[in-house]
């Protein structure tokens, strides 16, 4: 091993015993050094050094190899070490390692000695999405996957660019008002990014079955950011995600607040057992919205970037396993008027639920 030490933690001097690597409060690590070896030792992991070499050279009598190795192995395990000699079967070409340089000193922060930077962005690279409804929150979604380096991304909608759109769809532009958005978004994000594979759909979704032909077998995962029909095309998403055994993230926007939630079928209770539980709810707000034609778009670039921005990075901690998710199987509410994030509470899962019960569907067939 050619253990380096992650070069973006500053080394602060606490006192004559203690030295703190990091100055982020959730990002810190205080580590008792009395003897001083991990201030010496940290100059020495420089990547270049195997581990026996650094142990020489630290020439420290009180210090034995099995203890120095658990120096090593801590400073691996809170994440503050990679290996330079750790041969990855994953590899970015020099194209790529440009263009998303920063995201690898971001996902560097994830590395260890056993999977570095290039695993993350790879997976990315290798994945394919499927958003779904390119409005406000599809078309903001659209951008930060692309530039994520997100490598296949498939996108459906089925309208037309209006100058009301423009106020938050920054997509697309004045000039083309009255064009399709998969053709002017397609041609946008194709040249955004160069690097992949972009798919259209133009199509309006009438039926779940309308969606089986769209949520395909090669989809990894699925972004919800339709709302037409309202709230029932969620279900249809529910539905289909859940047959083809695919997770989803799906979100929205209110006057004052914007809510997503993900599912992972068999990890999850799915949209229905969330359905079943607020069933009285449910029907009232749906009568609500089949009876009345209220407007409820109010969303501006701000609030609707910052949900895409939220669903984009819950996104990344489901599917890079890099953090918890926030939002499995439960609702988050973003408050655009405080910034402030609000949980309700986990669904529950509904044993005889006709979507995601095992037992349900042993019985249908
Ligand atoms: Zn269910």
């Amino acid at each position: 091993m050619k253990p380096k030490f992650k070069e973006f933690y500053p080394i602060i001097l606490i006192d004559e015993q203690t030295i703190q690597i990091g100055d982020e409060p959730n990002n810190a690590f205080e580590i008792n050094d009395p003897d001083g070896i991990v201030t010496k030792l940290i100059p020495l992991l420089n990547g270049e050094l195997n581990t026996e070499q650094i142990f020489d050279l630290i020439n420290e009598p009180s210090l034995n190899f099995s203890d120095f190795k658990n120096i090593i192995e801590t400073l691996d395990e809170i994440g503050l070490i990679t290996d330079c000699s750790f041969e990855s079967s994953e590899e970015l070409n020099e194209w790529q390692h440009i263009r998303y340089n920063n995201n690898l000193k971001f996902f560097n922060i994830f590395s260890n000695t056993r999977q570095n930077s290039v695993f993350y962005q790879k997976k990315l690279i290798d994945t394919k999405v499927l958003v779904l409804g390119m409005g406000g929150l599809g078309s903001n979604l659209l951008m930060q996957l692309s530039g994520l380096g997100v490598g296949n991304i498939k996108f459906l909608d089925c309208d037309e660019v209006e100058l009301k759109n423009l106020n938050r769809q920054v997509l697309y532009s004045e000039k083309y008002i009255g064009h399709r958005k998969t053709k002017v978004g397609f041609d946008r994000l194709s040249d955004f990014n160069t690097s992949i594979n972009y798919e259209v759909v133009d199509k309006r979704i009438d039926s779940p079955e309308d969606l089986e032909n769209v949520i395909t077998e090669d989809i990894d995962f699925v972004f919800c950011a339709a709302d037409n029909p309202p709230m029932v095309i969620n279900s249809w998403v529910n539905e289909i995600c859940n047959k083809n055994n695919v997770p989803f993230l799906s979100g929205g926007v209110g006057l004052t607040c914007g809510s997503f939630y993900s599912i992972i079928p068999s990890v999850t209770p799915c949209l229905e057992c969330y359905y079943s539980f607020i069933k009285n709810q449910y029907s009232q707000v749906l009568e609500a919205y089949e009876n009345s034609n209220i407007d409820y778009n109010a969303a501006i670039l701000p609030n609707i970037s910052m949900l895409a921005s939220m669903i984009t990075t819950e996104f990344l901690r489901i599917h890079l396993q890099i953090a918890e998710p926030i939002s499995l199987g439960k609702k988050a509410i973003i408050n655009f008027l405080t910034s402030e994030i609000t949980f309700e509470n986990p669904w529950v899962k509904n044993d005889l639920c006709r979507i995601c019960s095992k037992e349900q569907s042993i019985v249908s067939k």
